[in-house]
């Protein structure tokens, strides 16, 4: 991940290295291949529009420091630039002040939901508390299977329609799943719900009737981080049509460009809150803005 982004980025600091105090010509060329190597990571243009114009203002009207040179002065307005688009601060789960808290994970298929609702059952169990899973993807054949395997791992328990019950209706397992928490005393709900290979109005539909009947404290959209440029219209369609509070970003583990990880922020709104970098249920953390741009600059 971020592999190329690196290797352009740290070409691009290395020829400003042993000049005296940069000229605006020298902030110029620096800010094309910044923003050139940006856009060939996939970073949605808008973001890189908005990311170069205040690396460029920063840097012009930047204080001469006695104890940066310039090129270690880029870098630093780098750094921090790239933390402000990734989100600044790490942001925590919003609990509900009456339990359950409801978490729904909404994203395309194959985006990697029910693996994340598996990890973030497990992480949420070690922390003391008792999450119930509910497998509301009854569309891809053995989602709820795979959702049942998961909770097993875990040894955290799964909520979904009996085999041959006739019980197909997500959102009727949904409202009932709210229910049998209160009923078990689960301070937690994790509902995992059915995604499609594209965006299209009955699964978007779908996603806001689970919602409507379960009222979720957060809703996290699972992303993709190797999805490029498709990272803008689907995050889109996803605010737009169930609305959420939270971004994941899976599959970190994979040689991605990070176009997907660098626009999704912006163009949602909303905060990256976990990263998911493996099949394992280990594989899970919280997302720090300030290490992955580290690990970008690195
Ligand atoms: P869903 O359709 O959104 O529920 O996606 P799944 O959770 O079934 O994940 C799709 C595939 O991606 C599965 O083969 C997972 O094992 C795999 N997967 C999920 N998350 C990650 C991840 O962070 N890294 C890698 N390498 N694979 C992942």
């Amino acid at each position: 991940m971020f592999d190329t982004l690196s290797d352009r980025l740290s070409g691009i600091f290395t020829k400003l290295r042993g000049k005296g105090k940069l000229s605006d010509a020298d902030i110029d060329a620096t800010a094309r291949e910044i923003r050139l190597a940006l856009l060939e990571a996939d970073v949605a243009l808008p973001v890189v529009k908005a990311f170069i114009f205040k690396v460029k203002e920063r840097a012009r009207t930047a204080e001469v420091s006695k104890a940066l040179n310039p090129a270690q002065q880029i870098i630093k307005i780098v750094h921090e630039e790239l933390i402000a688009i990734l989100g600044g601060e790490a942001r925590r789960l919003e609990f509900a002040k009456t339990p359950p808290t409801v978490i729904m994970l909404a994203g395309l298929q194959g985006a990697g939901k029910t693996t994340l609702a598996g990890k973030l059952a497990k992480w949420l169990k070690e922390q003391g508390h008792q999450p119930l899973l509910v497998a509301c993807d009854l569309q891809r054949p053995n989602a709820v299977g795979q959702l049942q395997v998961l909770g097993g791992r875990a040894g955290v328990e799964v909520y979904a329609p009996e085999p041959g019950s006739g019980v197909g209706d997500p959102v009727r397992v949904a409202r009932d799943s709210i229910e049998h928490a209160r009923r078990q005393m689960r301070d937690i709900v994790i509902v995992d719900t059915a995604g499609r290979l594209g965006i299209d109005q009955e699964m978007m539909q779908q996603a806001a009737d689970i919602r409507d009947a379960v009222r979720p404290d957060e809703t996290l959209f699972v992303i993709d981080a190797m999805i490029g440029q498709d990272a803008v219209s689907t995050a889109e369609a996803f605010r737009d049509g169930v609305g959420i509070t939270g971004v994941v970003l899976s599959k970190l583990d994979g040689d991605a460009r990070g176009g997907a990880a660098l626009s999704v922020r912006e163009v949602t709104g909303q905060p990256i809150m976990f990263a998911s970098t493996g099949e394992k249920l280990e594989d899970f953390d919280v997302f720090h803005p300030d290490r992955m741009a580290s690990r970008i600059l690195d």
